[in-house]
């Protein structure tokens, strides 16, 4: 990082360097006006508070500062910058006018602290967006306190322990078929249950006789993901459910792919016992790079005793934040919720309508499937039936050209697409998971699919331009394995570099 950038700028790219590379001592990018009382003494302060050294910051004119920051934001891809088809991640636009709702000082300037008579609106707002989810969802309450998928995962087992150690029960076992979300079966163990990997079938999805052969008095739950990772619709689910309530287990849902389904299928009606929203995927939140999110989970009658607090109530005097739940799995994190994504889903869903949110499943579904009629021309589709909101092609034809999944990936960034999610689920080998979302039109899907087309074309008669992409960034293809285990964080002045 210390040393010079080898090319400076491709085009109006500029590489950028560390703020501190530019920094010349006495350069300001602040005038302050000129001190109007006397200057303290050296000593004035006890010598424990005093800093041992002056800070180490850059010294910059402020368009300096301006133009670093925005150079490095057109690093960034994003949503806002092209197609985003990161299968499982549900990228896609977000309404401006949610963010023209959660910018409102009236929310905006609301503190946690203010008294409950102070806060009736926000509380209104938190109570309709429970009552919306669970509308779609089909279950008793939701709690809005989980602050992710995964928190929500974490949330919704918490519950079913305490639901199974409430009967006296010490059920240690959880079924996790082996196309799910890594989060699933870290959530078990995180819970002190034990994850007992299911097989799924040929077809892709979780076989009835699969989860007979492994139940027992043993199992406190099993946890499917509706449609699967595979993008497939598990049709057994009903049987699977009831089969497991039958033994004295509960019916887990991971709802991170709720956008394929909501308005046409509600996972209650099923017999699911607990869910997480992804609020931030299925409801629109710009996400990625870490948050922030919202995984707010639906449960059944059976474990509304054991939801987390606060709940929000109503009652004749108004809203109240609810804490005095005897059977609480207590609370999650701090105050009630991350409200600004919790805002733009009530504002997303207040939009939409119930008619409109069907009709985002309806297009989320049909561009998936557009993909993947139109890439089987040249890409491999393990499961090539119909699929709900991503679709699952591999790298079986690539294998004889030496080119992999990850370099098609690389190489698509050249034609300005974000690749898809790569190597994932597990159980497909050289797996790019693609999904398209209901907000592109059909010119981008065509787009991005005449790229993919382009590079695998490619693959077959110059691999080495694969191999060496992206050629087209500022920063080429990183040792990813060193960039993770070894980041280099500190800027080195040059000549004081440490590796
Ligand atoms: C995204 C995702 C999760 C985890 O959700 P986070 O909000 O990222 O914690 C869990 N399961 C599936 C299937 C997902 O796609």
């Amino acid at each position: 990082m210390s040393k010079a950038p080898t090319k400076v700028t491709q085009g109006l790219l500029h590489c950028e360097r560390p703020i501190f590379a530019a920094s010349v001592p006495g350069r300001s990018g602040a005038s302050l006006p000129t001190l109007d009382v006397p200057e303290p003494a050296a000593d004035a302060w006890p010598a424990a508070l005093r800093r041992a050294s002056t800070p180490h910051l850059p010294e910059v004119s402020e368009p300096q500062v301006v133009r670093h920051y925005t150079r490095l934001s057109q690093w960034n891809f994003s949503i806002d910058t092209g197609m985003y088809p990161l299968g499982s991640c549900t990228m896609k636009h977000n309404p401006r006018v949610a963010d023209v709702a959660v910018g409102m000082g009236e929310f905006a300037r609301l503190h946690p602290y203010q008294p409950e008579s102070q806060l009736q609106g926000a509380l209104q707002l938190l109570w309709e967006l429970e009552q919306m989810l669970a509308a779609v969802g089909g279950f008793s309450r939701v709690s809005l306190q989980p602050a992710a998928g995964a928190h929500g995962e974490l949330a919704g087992l918490m519950m079913i322990r305490a639901y199974h150690t409430d009967r006296g029960q010490t059920r240690r076992r959880v079924l996790i078929p082996d196309s799910a979300h890594g989060t699933n079966p870290a959530s078990c163990t995180l819970n002190g249950f034990e994850a007992v990997q299911l097989e799924t079938s040929a077809d892709g999805t979780l076989s009835p006789d699969t989860v007979r052969a492994a139940l027992d008095d043993e199992v406190a739950a099993i946890m499917i993901t509706n449609p699967n990772t595979l993008g497939i619709f598990e049709k057994h689910v009903a049987e699977i459910a009831e089969m497991v309530r039958g033994a004295g287990g509960l019916i887990y849902m991971d709802g991170a792919n709720l956008n394929a389904i909501m308005g046409r299928f509600r996972p209650g009606d099923v017999g699911v016992d607990a869910m997480h929203y992804n609020l931030h995927k299925t409801f629109g939140t710009p996400h990625g790079g870490g948050g922030p999110g919202a995984g707010p989970v639906g449960v059944s009658e059976r474990l509304v005793p054991f939801l987390p607090v606060p709940t929000v109530n109503r009652s004749k005097e108004g809203f109240t934040l609810d804490y005095g739940r005897p059977k609480s799995v207590g609370r999650l994190r701090s105050f009630f919720g991350n409200f600004g994504v919790l805002l733009r889903a009530y504002v997303y869903m207040r939009e939409l309508g119930a008619p409109g949110l069907a009709r985002v499943t309806d297009l989320a579904v049909l561009n998936a499937n557009y993909v993947r009629a139109r890439i089987r021309d040249f890409v491999h589709v393990p499961h090539p039936d119909m699929c709900m909101h991503e679709v699952v092609a591999n790298d079986q034809n690539l294998r004889s050209t030496g080119a992999t999944t990850m370099d098609v990936a690389k190489r698509l960034i050249d034609h300005g697409f974000h690749p898809p999610t790569v190597y994932f689920p597990l159980v497909v080998h050289g797996a790019m998971m693609i999904e398209p979302t209901e907000t592109e039109t059909p010119d981008e899907l065509d787009a991005f699919i005449e790229a993919l087309r382009s590079v695998v074309e490619e693959a077959h008669k110059q691999p080495e331009q694969l191999k060496s992409a992206p050629h087209v960034t500022g920063i080429g293809r990183l040792d990813e394995a060193r960039a993770a285990r070894k980041p280099h964080l500190r800027y080195q002045p040059a000549g004081e570099d440490e590796s």
